[in-house]
């Protein structure tokens, strides 16, 4: 992702996580009904154009799922204050990368959604996953 759109991502995700609070504050609720259905609303829209914007930044030939991974160990991250570290290797990685759109290549089709090596792993044994033949 351009350290731009990152930034503007992390800003949002940022300003986001206020109005979830803002909007689950039960003693502001009864007052301030409106703003409060407002707000939430603009919490689900803004999450909507992160994903889009996220999308639209995928590498062609990425894996296709939403969420980060390790990409040596699958679903073993634990994030904490915008930090992602993997549990098994102890990896890290200086932003939320469990909550960002997947980016490493696909290897494998999930049913039929082109995944990295690490989602397909982390699949259920009962997944239906087809190894991605290498077009030459
Ligand atoms: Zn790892
Ligand atoms: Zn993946």
């Amino acid at each position: 992702m351009t350290d731009r759109i990152a930034e503007t991502a992390t800003r949002l995700r940022a300003a986001v996580s206020v109005l979830d609070a803002i909007a689950h504050d039960r003693t502001m609720a009864s007052t301030v009904d409106p703003i409060v259905a407002a707000v939430t609303d603009l919490a689900v829209q803004i999450r909507a154009l992160i994903a889009d914007v996220e999308r639209r930044d995928i590498p062609p030939g990425a894996c296709s799922l939403g969420w980060g991974v390790c990409p040596e160990h699958g679903a073993t991250l634990v994030t904490s204050r915008g930090r992602s570290r993997c549990r098994v290797c102890d990896a890290s990685w200086d932003y939320d990368r469990e909550n960002q759109h997947c980016r490493e290549p696909a290897t494998f089709l999930l049913h039929t959604a082109p995944v990295c090596r690490a989602h397909a792993e982390a699949a259920p044994a009962s997944a239906r996953l087809t190894p991605i033949e290498a077009r030459s």
